[in-house]
């Protein structure tokens, strides 16, 4: 069985979503917390969100997978930014909080030339000023693909990362195939090496989502440039072999491949059809 879904916009509210991932075959979806390059976020209408919580349990989706505005970035030299960034994430949290037990991604931040280190250490105290016991809502730091200076293109990173964040049981990875690739993980030729590396380093049980992408560039090549499924370098091969592996079963999988939506629909019932045609979920 296999949670399948992509990308939405939030513009209509929270209900609508469900209802257009329901009639793109999916079951589960992601959503920009707000304007992808940054920017003021919605505002929630309660009765919104409950209209999508019964959407979700009617339909039996997975877990839903928000991602962070892409200029948040809690590790930039610039004080300012950082700033910024910690605000960004402490009211996404907030509105998170209204979809109690979802899971909220983000890139964990480009250190802009301070280094890897200052750069986990700053992600790490943003983490601990946002986080805290009570909430609800499962942070990801999302694999990278190592382009410019990008945190987290290691799963070294992401394990000193979560090593100097308190809220430990907040806190998850959300695995994207291109960014692994393009990092220099062989999950082609090595998939079960690569989990195993993942399991020692980060440990499984912290693997919480994934998103699901070709690669228009080679192994290492830290480009970070998604292909439609099959399309890319990755292919449509090792694409299967990492949506039936074991290690991601449940694990809501996100399409962030290159598509209109119509494309979407496609490879939804694609990869709904590695699982056996006519069966939902
Ligand atoms: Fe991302
Ligand atoms: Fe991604
Ligand atoms: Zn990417």
């Amino acid at each position: 069985m296999i949670y399948i879904g992509c990308h939405l916009t939030v513009t209509n509210g929270y209900e609508a979503m469900g209802h257009q991932m329901v009639d793109f075959g999916g079951n589960t979806f992601a959503w920009f917390t707000r304007n992808p390059r940054g920017g003021k976020s919605k505002d929630i209408v309660p009765a919104d969100v409950k209209a999508l919580l019964s959407v979700l349990e009617k339909e039996k989706f997975g877990k839903l997978v928000a991602h962070a505005s892409y200029t948040m970035n809690l590790c930039s030299a610039n004080p300012e930014t950082r700033a910024n960034g910690l605000d960004m994430l402490v009211k996404d949290i907030e509105k998170m909080e209204a979809l109690p037990g979802q899971y909220y991604n983000f890139h964990p931040g480009s250190h802009t030339g301070q280094g890897a280190e200052v750069g986990v250490e700053q992600i790490a105290e943003g983490l601990n000023k946002a986080l805290f016991p009570e909430m609800k809502t499962t942070v990801l730091l999302e694999t990278m693909a190592g382009k410019g200076s990008e945190v987290g293109k290691s799963f070294e990173e992401l394990r000193a990362i979560i090593n100097l964040v308190d809220c430990k049981d907040k806190l998850g990875v959300c695995f994207d195939t291109c960014h692994t690739w393009d990092a220099g993980y062989d999950i082609v030729n090595d998939l079960d090496g690569v989990l195993d590396e993942f399991d020692k380093i980060i440990g499984l049980n912290r693997l919480k989502a994934v998103h699901f992408n070709d690669s228009k560039n080679e192994r290492g090549s830290h480009k970070d440039r998604h292909e439609k499924l099959g399309q890319g370098m990755i292919d449509m091969d090792a694409m299967k072999r990492i949506a039936m592996h074991p290690a991601f079963e449940g694990l809501p999988f996100i399409l962030e491949t290159p598509n209109d939506d119509e494309g979407y629909i496609q490879e939804i019932a694609t990869v709904k059809n590695w699982f056996g045609p006519g069966r939902r979920g």
